[in-house]
């Protein structure tokens, strides 16, 4: 049994869903080797080779590789493949593009967004928008799997792993890299912050969500929205929690106008301590949450932050 990781990174660090992903590969009991691909990897290779649980660092450097796009990645992940029992990603944009094609590409099934490792075969993940956990197993030979990085505490250091370039071939994929579109935020990012300040439709407008925006400010918190705050134009869609957008499990998720669908509460539930504001004591979310401030938010927001 051995298992590879295949690393997110930004060329100089690595991504808290591959250190998550980290913590579920040792779970395996097996050797554990993380793949870092890119056009310039050597300080995320490092910082890959000092994470706890890592024994091995694969590289493959290549300028065509500048993007990571997934057609690039998922051929070199697959000229690695026979060497492996287990392929994890985190279950987090980048993996969720790549593991499908990895898996495609094997002959086998792709596990998705497991939650808990069982044994070498068996895994938990969600269902139903996470209102049911069901537990799979798989007799692929070789188990593509992305895991969730809510249910997967990030790796530590202390790991003193080789580093070593991998002998693939870089192949010609037949897309071309046109541009990102990369919104910029000094805030924490918002899969990982330790707290979420979340609006959603009842915040009213664009313009009214920089309260949002103030109240995150105060606290040090990522900002995220709920779907109908999205589809409302407040908010780019990449702030957007829940089942169709990110999961998050904050020490403290404040959501702000939020009415508390299942779709929503499916990528915050886990979160440590929920606060809601809404005018509607009926809300849905104040079924889980552990404070609830009912009235308008338009005078609650100032007053917190004012008190704050
Ligand atoms: C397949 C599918 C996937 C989906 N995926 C997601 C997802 O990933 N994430 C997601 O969020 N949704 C998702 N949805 C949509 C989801 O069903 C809800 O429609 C959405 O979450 C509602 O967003 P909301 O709570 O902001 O809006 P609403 O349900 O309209 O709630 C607005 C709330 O604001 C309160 N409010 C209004 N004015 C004020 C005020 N002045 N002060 C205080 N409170 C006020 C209201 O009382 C109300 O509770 C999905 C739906 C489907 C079908």
């Amino acid at each position: 049994m051995k298992t590879l990781i295949i690393a997110e990174h930004d060329g100089q660090s690595l991504k808290g869903a591959t250190l998550s992903a980290v913590t579920a590969a040792t779970k395996l009991g097996a050797p554990v080797d993380v793949l870092v691909v890119g056009s310039s990897v050597s300080a995320a290779a490092s910082q890959a080779a000092s994470v706890a649980g890592v024994d091995r660092v694969l590289t493959v450097e290549d300028a065509a590789l500048e993007h990571t796009l997934a057609e690039f990645l998922a051929p070199i992940a697959k000229q690695l493949a026979g060497d492996y029992t287990h392929i994890i990603l985190g279950a987090s944009t980048f993996g969720k593009d790549l593991a499908p094609r990895v898996a495609a590409l094997c002959g086998v099934n792709q596990l998705s967004e497991v939650i808990e490792v069982i044994d070498a075969e068996t895994f938990k993940r969600p269902i139903y928008a996470g209102n049911a956990i069901a537990t799979v197993k798989s007799s692929d030979a070789i188990k593509v799997m992305t895991v969730r990085g809510t249910a997967f505490a990030a790796a530590g250091n202390g790991g003193s792993a080789s580093v070593e370039a991998a002998s693939v071939t870089v192949p010609s994929a037949k897309v071309r890299f046109v541009g990102a579109e990369v919104s910029e935020s000094d805030r924490p990012e918002l899969e990982s912050a330790d707290i979420v300040v979340s609006g959603g439709r009842g915040v009213g407008s664009k313009e009214d969500f920089a309260k949002v925006f103030e109240l995150a400010d105060k606290l040090g918190a990522a900002v995220g929205a709920s779907r109908a705050a999205v589809d409302s134009g407040f908010v780019p869609n990449d702030m957007q929690v829940g089942q169709t957008g990110k999961m998050v499990a904050p020490k403290l998720y404040i959501a702000v106008g939020i009415s508390g669908a299942i779709q929503h509460l499916a990528g915050m539930k886990e979160s440590g301590t929920i606060v809601a504001i809404n005018k509607d004591e009926e809300a849905p979310i104040f079924g889980i949450a552990d404070y609830g401030l009912v009235g308008d938010l338009h005078e609650i927001l100032p007053e917190l932050v004012s008190k704050i």
